[in-house]
């Protein structure tokens, strides 16, 4: 390693500049869509069995909560718009604008070229849990999902309920997909109730049994048409280990909520992204 120059601690010790100040992102009105809430009636609801996937629809102005059910489980969620799978989330914009974990009234962001909320999260159990002494915290969108190509790569496995696997699958039954076309689909996740952080000394990912306990939930409303997909991760709880069968694992739940006539008065669907895409051409 080369010697450092003379004013390297002068160099480190620049305070940090925030990327993306997010105090000019299009307001979340909370308080309306928790009072659209409170009369909005149960319509659908779908049990993700552990170590496999299945897929939901929302419409937008719609809500949806995943429910942890049985036992502590983490979640991988992908979601796309409904009428267009081009659009979806996009997991490093959603945390290069509200940081590495998402909590209540932060949103899931979609995909160039469309980049306009998808999801709002309206409610978080978790929210108590903060960032503990190992820089661990709930809900990441720092993780990618867990895949039977990192597996292979590592240890030489051949395992196929992995997070990425159970996502494609559930995209292939829902839409008539072949498996090749659905994977391509699949992206980066929100890592629901999973508690992650990378290590001070080494920067690594790391990743901690997570604090969810039966009866907690993450609600999101839903800003454009929605079709979700939830696996139920085969790390069960993800204190040990993922990518093999050897975890507890647990289903969970997905309930969609349809809001009162009236009710979100006010509120309207985002249009996609208003730059032009002529990209100086
Ligand atoms: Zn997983």
């Amino acid at each position: 390693m080369p010697n450092p120059p003379s004013d390297a601690a002068t160099r480190r010790g620049i305070a940090p500049v925030i990327c993306y100040p997010n105090d000019t992102l299009p307001s979340v009105d909370l308080d309306l869509l928790l009072d659209a809430r409170k009369s909005a009636r149960k319509t659908a609801e779908v049990l993700v069995p552990p170590r496999d996937a299945r897929c939901f629809e929302v419409p937008a102005g719609h809500f949806f909560r995943i429910t942890s059910v049985e036992g502590p489980q983490v979640g991988d969620l992908n979601l796309w718009n409904l009428h267009d799978l081009n659009e979806r989330f996009y997991s490093g914009k959603t945390r290069a604008l509200h940081g590495t974990h998402v909590t209540t009234g932060e949103r899931l962001w979609s995909s160039f070229p469309y980049l306009r909320p998808m999801a709002t999260i309206v409610a978080d159990t978790l929210d108590w849990y903060g960032i503990d002494q190992y820089g661990g915290s709930v809900h990441d969108v720092i993780g990618t999902r867990c895949d039977p190509y990192t597996g292979n790569l590592l240890s030489g496995t051949q395992y196929h309920h992995c997070c990425h696997s159970n996502l494609t699958r559930a995209l292939a039954d829902h839409t008539g997909l072949e498996i090749p076309v659905a994977e391509r689909l699949v992206h980066d996740v929100l890592n629901v109730f999973m508690c992650t952080g990378f290590t001070r000394d080494t920067g690594q990912y790391f990743m901690k049994a997570s604090p969810v306990r039966p009866g907690d939930y993450l609600e999101f409303f839903a800003e454009i048409d929605l079709l979700g997909d939830l696996s139920a991760c085969p790390g069960g709880d993800c204190s040990s280990e993922h990518s093999s069968d050897t975890a507890a694992c647990h289903p969970l739940l997905v309930e969609v909520f349809a809001p009162a006539e009236g009710t979100l008065s006010g509120w309207q669907s985002p249009a996609p992204n208003g730059y032009d895409r002529t990209h100086g051409r």
